[in-house]
């Protein structure tokens, strides 16, 4: 019979409320030796919870009957006061009781795939909405947990199985007479899909952005007022600030939440030549740093010319110390004078970026959609270029519905789950 199990589904330490979660087949004849009887499906019922006919709380107590659970399985929830005795004391006897056992991390979640309540992309999105701290994160992961790349993905399925279907009858009568053409009409599927997983393929990049943050790197000569900024923006001494050139020798990171945007504020060395060997690889680190991240800040005092300003789009050009020397536009990190305005631009055009951000939020959506694409590519290509080799194409269609499947966990999922599962906390 499978363990029943149980586990603290609320943070540690002293609330309002703590909740105890116990699901499996002994979940209800746990309760009712606690004193948890008679109880209603989906009703809340105030219960005194009673240990060798001592009174351990009163808890409100919920059950849900074996297919309309977050698991599947018979579950009981105990809202007890949040107590640490309460919760110590219940959970010790729970452990006591037969055919209970405290779950693993993320046990109760693995339960819930394993009985089809949840697909590993909503896993994977519940990992995610649990780690969420910005809005941008937390509607991107409740997106995916509603099921949008299974529905998708399931789309997808049926083209395939159309076009594979298409052929089969081909090879089947191949030694009569063909019903009818059907190239075209695969031809038609195929060039549709590939086209399809390119654009979500392209999409998804902002979306594994806001999953993973984006990065905003300030750039500029040494002493314009790098670290000022980054200390201004977060509010806190995150970088040493000094007027002596070249005192930020590496690239500080500080994680910050910009308009609902997940972003990591990178602080770079003062890019300028020099001979000092160190300050040469800061400022090294610093260029190939600021090269990859999302957008650049390049900082100008007033002291400078507007020349050296690097090339590129995205970058963003700003003076600094306008206390100093007041100039339309210019900031201050002395006095605040236009950090509004600078946090709400770069919050516009972190945002232009993920417009239409895509499903795939995780590298392993796209490397399998990545070989679906692959596989259409060349279905394509065996269909438009010459004699169209059925049996190839027929193949790819094959590969293609392998790899969504992958994407969804349809198959292959006891590999991924480990890791997945890592991630996810005892009691959820
Ligand atoms: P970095 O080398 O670009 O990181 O520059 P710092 O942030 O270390 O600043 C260099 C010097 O400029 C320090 O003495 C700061 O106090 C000063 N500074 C930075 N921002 C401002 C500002 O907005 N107004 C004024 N008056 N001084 C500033």
């Amino acid at each position: 019979m499978t363990d029943t199990i149980f586990a603290l589904a609320t943070a540690r330490g002293k609330a309002g409320v703590a909740v105890i979660r116990v699901s499996g087949p002994q979940a209800l004849a746990a309760a009712a030796a606690l004193g948890a009887k008679n109880l209603v499906p989906r009703r809340a019922a105030l219960r005194n919870l009673v240990i060798d006919g001592e009174l351990i709380d009163d808890a409100l107590v919920l059950y849900f009957e074996p297919g309309s659970s977050f698991t599947g399985e018979e579950t009981v929830e105990f809202q007890t006061h949040g107590s640490e005795a309460v919760v110590a004391r219940l959970l010790s006897w729970f452990r006591t009781f037969p055919g209970l056992r405290m779950a693993a991390g993320g046990e109760f979640t693995r339960r819930a795939l394993e009985h089809g309540n949840l697909d590993l992309s909503q896993v994977e999105a519940l990992a995610d909405l649990v780690d969420a701290e910005t809005e941008a994160q937390r509607r991107q992961a409740q997106r995916v947990l509603s099921g949008a790349i299974g529905q998708r993905a399931g789309l997808w399925r049926k083209d395939l199985i159309r076009a594979a279907a298409l052929i089969e009858a081909t090879i089947d009568f191949a030694d009569e007479e063909i019903p009818e053409d059907v190239i075209p009409e695969v031809s038609e599927i195929v060039r549709r899909l590939r086209d399809a997983f390119r654009q979500e393929l392209n999409d998804s990049r902002s979306a594994e952005r806001i999953r993973a943050g984006f990065e905003v790197a300030i750039i500029g000569a040494p002493n314009v007022g790098k670290s000022s900024l980054l200390n201004a923006l977060v509010g806190r001494d995150a970088a040493i600030t000094s007027s002596i050139a070249g005192t930020t020798r590496d690239v500080i990171e500080v994680r910050m939440d910009i308009g609902g945007l997940p972003v990591t504020l990178l602080d770079t060395a003062g890019l300028r030549e020099t001979d000092d060997e160190i300050e040469r690889i800061g400022v090294e680190r610093a260029r190939a740093r600021a090269d990859l991240a999302d957008l650049r800040l390049f900082l100008l005092s007033p002291d400078q010319q507007c020349c050296d300003v690097p090339k590129g789009l995205d970058d963003l050009v700003v003076w600094t110390k306008s206390d100093l020397s007041p100039r339309a536009g210019a900031i201050s990190s002395r006095t605040g004078e236009g950090l509004d305005w600078l946090v709400s631009e770069i919050r516009t055009r972190l945002e232009a970026k993920v417009s239409g951000s895509g499903l795939l939020i995780r590298e392993r959506h796209r490397a399998a959609l990545s070989v679906a694409l692959e596989a259409m590519e060349s279905a394509c290509e065996s269909l438009y270029t010459g004699e169209a080799q059925l049996e190839l194409v027929a193949a790819e269609l094959r590969a293609a519905s392998h790899a969504l499947d992958l994407m969804v966990g349809k198959i292959g999922v006891e590999t991924l789950l480990d890791e997945i599962f890592s991630s996810f906390c005892i009691g959820k």
